[in-house]
């Protein structure tokens, strides 16, 4: 039984609060289809259909019930204010910093910005705790390989992509290539733990809850492997009414919105 990350803990952390805004209203839907806030189907054959907001034509197997379909680079909207926000904040606590990313404007509930977002937090947490790194040349990379982990990824190509995500951190800060035996081993090492985090949960797909355990693993690797230690908080998920796949009791992160401890 693969050791489980994030358990439910009893100790109230209310510090995350000062770093949370709410989402500014937005024309675009957060939840669901970003055009119409319809479900999201995930078909089994791919089908040709023009991005609903750039209008380049892609092969899709997402799409909404009304035929919508929005490119990843699209979903990817919030990409710069994302990368303004990670360069100027001085945060420590990683978790904190992933709680802010996720409440800023085109963040949605779901989607591939993610699997940027969760190098992006943890080269710029590693940075804010001492880590030697290239700031910048580190959070383009973040951003550069993140986004090249397509949506769905989890479930098509069998690799959750936030796990990807905390593996092409730790590539970025080994310095790691396909031809450096030195450093080869340690980031894959950084996603299968991940995979085993994430599996020892189970699904459906989070992307909330998925990118918390990769930064919770993540976090630990540094500390083990590169003598880095990052603060992190442990607060309850405020997602749950936005998810429609929620798995509630079952996730750890999962609290009743009024803070009290589920019952068992
Ligand atoms: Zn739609
Ligand atoms: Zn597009």
């Amino acid at each position: 039984m693969p050791k489980r990350y994030s358990i439910k803990r009893k100790e109230k952390d209310n510090s995350s609060k000062e770093v949370i805004k709410k989402p500014a209203s937005d024309q675009y839907h957060l939840v669901g289809c970003i055009v119409c806030g319809k479900d999201l189907i995930y078909a089994e054959q791919a089908i040709s259909r023009p991005c609903s907001i750039c209008g380049q034509i892609f092969e899709t197997r997402v799409y909404c019930e009304d035929g919508h379909f929005v490119c990843d680079v699209c979903h990817s909207a919030s990409k710069s204010d994302v990368k303004w926000f990670l360069r100027h904040t001085f945060e420590k606590d990683p978790i904190k910093i992933l709680l802010h990313v996720f409440e800023m404007e085109k963040v949605h509930m779901h989607g591939p910005e993610h699997h940027s977002i969760v190098p992006g937090v943890l080269v710029t947490a590693y940075r804010n705790n001492g880590g030697e790194i290239d700031y910048e040349k580190a959070l383009e990379l973040a951003f550069e390989r993140g986004s090249q982990v397509p949506g769905g990824y989890c479930g098509y190509w069998g690799a959750c992509g936030a796990a990807v995500g905390a593996g092409i951190y730790a590539c970025i800060v080994l310095d790691g290539s396909p031809l450096k035996k030195d450093t080869w081993n340690y980031p894959q090492q950084v996603t299968a733990r991940c995979l085993d985090a994430m599996t020892a949960i189970g699904g459906p797909r989070c992307c909330k809850r998925v990118s918390r355990l990769a930064i919770e693993v993540a976090v630990e690797w540094t500390k083990e492997y590169l003598g880095v230690t990052m603060p992190m908080s442990y607060p309850e998920c405020t997602y749950y009414e936005r998810n429609r796949e929620c798995i509630h009791n079952d996730c750890p992160f999962f609290g009743r919105p009024d803070g009290l401890e589920q019952e068992a």
